[in-house]
């Protein structure tokens, strides 16, 4: 496996066949795994990106989030080695953005309900650095996981938009045994933290077994939302509509977790 920190090595890149490309920002763990899994199995080149995009956080970066972010390349590696990936991209953000960024993605309305309400820009600054990775990888497939459905949403919607000539994959969440959806940002709850972790996949679990929206919500301390959307476009719909996706997002801690569940 290469471990490739600038553009210039990324060109150099020898690559055979089929390419998948699997966006991530490290910390990596069994949601992760999950995505490199597939893109394993479908290309004949597996490639890994591992940035902590500055410009999907607030103040592009300057702030607790982002500088508090789990970072651990070495383990990274490590762990995206023993799954059979051909190359890692690691890149600086000096690398990335050499001269800052001038021109983005605008994502619009898409972007501005659910995560964009507190996250104003975010899914800007991600759509811009998912498509200089696309332009970087030159993938043909591409793989996210359902985790962040918002970002599905938008990446599909940016690749048809855009003309891009990517498959985008979307791959399930993956939980841990008692139903909290693996996230980076879980290590930096404390043990004390962690049950209450739970109530976001507890509330979900009891809005596809026929509690009411009210009720659901009761069942999280600091919630910021849990809404029932249509899949495709995330509009909202009547809770009863199926199928369904409910989406939620609080906080934990010092952190702020999402999750979601197909209701169906
Ligand atoms: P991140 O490193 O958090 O930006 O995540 C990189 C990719 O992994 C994104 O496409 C996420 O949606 C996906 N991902 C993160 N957590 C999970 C999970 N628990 N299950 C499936 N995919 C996940």
């Amino acid at each position: 496996m290469q471990i490739l920190t600038t553009k210039a090595q990324l060109f150099a890149f020898q690559r055979t066949g089929s390419v998948g490309l699997v966006p991530t920002m490290g910390a990596l763990h069994g949601g992760h795994a999950s995505l490199v899994r597939r893109a394993r199995e479908e290309n004949d080149t597996v490639v890994v990106s591992v940035f902590v995009n500055p410009l999907q956080f607030d103040k592009l970066g300057d702030c607790e989030d982002y500088r508090e972010y789990p970072r651990n390349l070495d383990a990274d590696a490590a762990f995206l080695e023993s799954l059979g990936v051909d190359a890692v991209f690691a890149p600086s953000p000096e690398e990335m953005y050499p001269n800052g960024q001038a021109i983005w993605v605008r994502t619009g309305r898409m972007g501005e309900g659910l995560e964009g309400v507190t996250r104003p820009g975010h899914f800007d600054g991600v759509a811009t650095v998912v498509t200089k990775l696309f332009n970087l990888v030159r993938p043909d497939r591409a793989y996210f996981g359902q985790k962040d459905a918002q970002q599905v949403a938008i990446i599909r919607r940016m690749v048809a938009d855009l003309d891009l000539p990517i498959d985008i994959v979307a791959v399930p969440i993956v939980r841990a045994a008692d139903g909290l959806a693996e996230s980076s940002r879980n290590q930096r709850l404390s043990p004390d933290e962690r049950p209450q972790a739970l109530q976001l996949s507890q509330a979900l679990f009891a809005l596809r077994d026929g509690a009411t929206l009210d009720k659901a919500r009761a069942m999280i301390d600091r919630l910021d939302y849990l809404v029932v959307v249509d899949p495709l476009t995330l509009n909202a719909v009547e809770p009863d509509q199926r199928p369904a996706l409910a989406l939620c997002a609080a906080w934990v801690g010092p952190v702020r977790l999402i999750d979601n569940l197909e209701l169906s």
